[in-house]
Formats: structure tokens, sequence, C-alpha cells
């Protein structure tokens, strides 16, 4: 199994030539040589097959001891060389200063089988001089969360940073879940992510607030180099394409968000990704019942700066800020204005095209907008459930009885019976629409479901894998990866992971809300 590492990061950018792991501000520097901190004892819980292969694994190699030991943290492969990369951020709308890789380390980077560029970076690996006043580790509950999530937004065609294993370390780690004053002991846990770059907003900023343009330039046009081969023309007409581009991806990628119904829950700049990936999978969560104002976050449910309907705004904020790191060294700002106009258009076309397509209507355009901003309000009014109204809602138009064959993916009976009038008049509407198009129902059924996930990872879901897991049965966990692989399919047997919320995860820890204490 020899992987081919080529380590461009620390290769070809300053690096801090301490391995001390102790606290420090990192300046004039991108990282800094860290080592894992070896655990008690390593057990893979998971692993994903088909990305193991494309980076250069056989299945023997994840059979085999060594590969847990490894991505625990205990022991490297030939060619790895850990590091912690140092970015600062914006949390909550404020400059926070330094942050960077606290609970991150980087392996490496490996040309896979595949040829493309895979990061191999483990989460809660031990402490780094970013690590400020925290342990650098994380616990099973979120490193399964991250599992999980990343490798169903891939399966549902979303742009996201990818989950190679799941680490058992055999060591506790205490964690005050609620800030509340009662901290607990719960297993540890490291996921092994994967992504072409690992690159935030933040790292941008950081040499930016110092005033290091020296650095600031030398990060970007190694991020052209590496992450943006295809663009050419001067070095200047490369950054402003660059930065346009991204403003297009990241555009794209808030659309997706919206489509599938998932919430980020920390949009802070050092949780945006240079390649418009979704990256940081933390306090997420996924729309049960349509209500734009919900963030799973319990540390923003005062603001709901994060909540579901303001993603959009909040990722061009933080496309704004970075524009602001990047002037400091891109005299022509015409690029910069681009890029964010470009955000607003892209994102705009995007948002109209998916949401045509959730609703099966054929070339959408803006003279819909009424049409779709009635089904979101009934949508709300009705307390619907926002995967499971799309999938029947596919069905509705061939059926005898279309508000009674929605009535089943509301959460509130009383709300839906109230407002059934209003349905069944919208539905009317609907189908008019529909008759214009004139396209065959088959078809129609067939655009909509390829768009509408039936599954996807929702809170109460990866919590009862958590907890089988947390009892040593990965069971729960490896049925739930198999059934979200396949998320746009009804897949018989596998009802339950398609249900609404359960009462009991109503207000349980971990289901309704969440905390960035993880
Ligand atoms: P997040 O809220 O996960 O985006 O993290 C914000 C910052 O806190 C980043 O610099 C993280 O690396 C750091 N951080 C979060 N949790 C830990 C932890 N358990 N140990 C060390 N650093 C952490
Ligand atoms: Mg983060």
């Amino acid at each position: 199994m020899p992987l081919h590492f080529d380590n461009r990061f620390v290769a070809e950018l300053p690096g801090d030539g301490n391995p001390d792991p102790r606290t420090r501000q990192v300046t004039g520097a991108l990282w800094s040589p860290t080592a894992p901190t070896p655990v008690a004892a390593p057990r893979l819980l998971a692993v994903v097959p088909e990305l193991a292969r494309a980076i250069g694994f056989e299945p023997s190699d994840w059979a085999s001891e060594d590969f847990a030991r490894v991505f625990a943290g205990n022991a490297y492969f030939e060619g790895m060389q850990p590091y912690a990369t140092a970015y600062g951020g914006h949390q909550f709308g404020h400059w926070a200063g330094q942050l960077g890789d606290g609970r991150a380390i980087a392996l490496g980077e490996v040309v896979g089988a595949d040829g493309q560029r895979h990061e191999l970076q483990l989460k809660g690996a031990g402490r780094t001089p970013y690590s400020r006043h925290a342990d650098g580790r994380a616990v099973l509950r979120s490193s399964l969360r991250e599992f999980v999530c990343s490798e169903a937004m891939h399966a549902l065609g979303v742009p996201t940073t990818r989950a190679l294993c799941l680490v058992a370390t055999g060591e506790d780690v205490v964690r005050d879940m609620f800030y509340d004053g009662h901290p607990k002991a719960e297993p540890g846990a490291i996921v092994c992510r994967v992504a072409p770059s690992f690159l935030r907003f933040g790292h941008y900023e950081l040499p930016a607030s110092r005033g290091d343009s020296t650095l600031l330039e030398r990060l970007i046009d190694f991020t052209l180099a590496r992450d943006y081969p295809q663009l050419t023309g001067s070095t200047e007409q490369r950054r402003g394409a660059w930065f346009i581009e991204l403003c297009e991806r990241t555009a794209r990628l808030v659309a997706h968000w919206m489509r599938v119904g998932f919430v980020h829950g920390v949009m802070n700049t050092d949780n945006l990704s240079i390649l418009g990936l979704t990256i940081d999978y933390g306090p997420y969560g996924w729309l049960e019942p349509y209500e734009p104002e919900w963030t799973p976050n319990t540390t923003d449910a005062q603001g709901r700066r994060y909540c579901f309907g303001r993603q959009p705004a909040i990722a061009q904020w933080n496309l704004e800020v970075l524009a602001g790191a990047l002037a400091t060294v891109m005299p022509d700002r015409t690029p910069l204005h681009e890029g964010i106009a470009r955000f607003g258009a892209v994102f705009g076309s995007e948002h109209l095209a998916m949401t045509g397509a959730k609703l099966g209507i054929a070339s959408a355009s803006e003279d819909d907008l009424p049409l779709m901003r009635e089904w979101f309000a009934v949508l709300g009014a009705a307390e619907l459930d926002y995967l499971q109204a799309f999938r029947r809602l596919a069905q509705a138009p061939e059926a005898d009885d279309p508000v009674a064959l929605l009535a089943p993916a509301s959460y509130a009976p009383a709300r839906f019976a109230a407002n059934a009038s209003a349905l069944r008049t919208w539905l009317e509407g609907y189908h008019a629409r529909l008759v214009r198009d004139g396209r065959p129902a088959a078809e129609r059924r067939a655009v909509m479901d390829a768009v509408n996930p039936l599954y996807a990872p929702r809170n109460w879901l990866a919590q009862q894998a958590i907890d089988a897991a947390e009892r040593g049965d990965t069971g729960e966990l490896d049925l739930l990866m198999d059934t979200l692989r396949d998320p746009y399919r009804a897949q018989p047997g596998r009802e339950r992971f398609a249900a609404l919320r359960p009462e009991w995860a109503r207000e349980r820890a971990g289901c309704s809300m969440l905390s960035c204490s993880s």
C-alpha cells in the first residue's frame, strides 16, 4: 500500500519550525510542525471503503491494526509529515484574532489512486500551538456526527470535505456540553477528514490583520498554483478570477444547503472553505418543520445569526470580510466588487433553478416566485417536514386527495387542518402551472425525486447511532451510513430513516439543540 505523498503546503509555505505544542502566537509563518498525541487504545469504528480505495488503500490495509494506530495518531505511514496551520477568523461577526488548527492535525497530502490530491487531517488528535485553553480532543458524539454528515453531504451532491474513518481512542474526554457547570466524561474519538485543501477564509484574514503582505501574497499565490491551477493570465488577473470563482462556488454551495435543508450552525469565517466546500461539521442540523429562523446551535439561539434562512446573507458577509483582507494586496478592487455581485447573481439563479426542480416546474422563471413563496408560507404554517413534504408533493398532482396525501408530513395535525384550505388553493394553482409545462408526470416526478432527498442525517438519527456506538455497537452507524449513501431512492425496509422526528427527540440535547462544545 505505498501511498504517494506530495506535501506541498509544508514544502512551499513557511512554518515556524517549532514542534512544541504549547499555546503561542505564530507570526510570519502559516504552520507549525505538530505531532498528534498518542492515545491509549485505538479501535477502528468505521471506514469509507470507496474513499479509502481512491486514496490508495486496499481492504487488507484497513483491516490491519496499523490503520487504526495511524488514524488515531499513534503511528505514521511513510511520507506523512504532521502539522497544524495558523488561521484567524470572525466569530459571530467579531474579529477573534488567531485561532488555527486547535484540534486538527494534517498528516500530509496524498496523490491518490484516483489521481486527485487528498489532504488527510485528524480531528481530535491532541493539543497544538493553536489549542488555546482547550484540550485538542473530540468526543465520539461529535466525531461520529462529522463522519456521518460529511459522507451524507457527498452522496447528496453537496460540495464537502469527506471522511475516511472514525477511530475510538479508548480515552475519556471531559465536556460541559451546555456550558452549565455539569462537565461529564465521554468516550473520545478521532475522525480523519479528507479534502483537496482545508484552507479557510481565516487563513487569509490572519496575515492581513497583521499587515504581513508578504505572507498573505505567498499564501494567495500558493492557493492559485495548487488549488486553482485552471486559472490563467497574469498574477493579478488570476487573483481576481480566483476571488470571483470562489464567490460563485460559495453561492452554489449555499444554494445546495437550502435545497437539502442543511443548517451549518456556525458560519464563522474560519469555517468557510477556500474551495467552496462544506467544512467543519459541529452544531449543524437539518430542517425538520420548515422554519427559516431555526438554528441548531445553542450558542446562536439568541441572535439567530446562523439560522437556515440567513445562510445566503451570511455567506455574502463572509465573502465581503475576505475581500477586505485580500484588498490589502489587491490594489485593483474591481474583481472584489465583481465577485460579491456574482455571489448574488449566482445564488439567485441557482436557488431559483433548484427550487424549480424541487417543485417539478420546468424552466422556472421569476414569474414563478409568487407560487414558490406561497408554497413556503404554507409549509411553515402547516408545520410540514421540509424533506417529506417535497417527496409527497411529487405524488400529489396525480392523487385523488392531494391534501390528505400531504397530511402525514405535518408535525402538527391541528395546524395542518387549519391550513388545509390554503393548501388546497395552492395545489390548484400548482396543478395549473404544471399543466402549462405539459410534462409527463413520470418525468416530473423523476426530476423532483432527484433533488429532494428522502434520507438525511437528521440529529435524532445521528443520536441513535451515537447511543449505540457509546454502548460499543456500531451496527446502527453502519446501517445509517449505508442508507445515506443513496439518499434519493426509496429503500424498502429503511422507512424509519425517512420518518418524521419522533417525540422523544423534540427536546433531547443533541437532537433539538447542540453546542459548539464537543
Ligand atoms: P470551531 O467552533 O470548531 O470552528 O472552532 C473554533 C476554534 O476553536 C478553532 O481554532 C478550533 O481549532 C478551536 N477548538 C475548538 N474545539 C477545540 C478543542 N477541543 N481543543 C482545541 N481547540 C479547539
Ligand atoms: Mg472551525
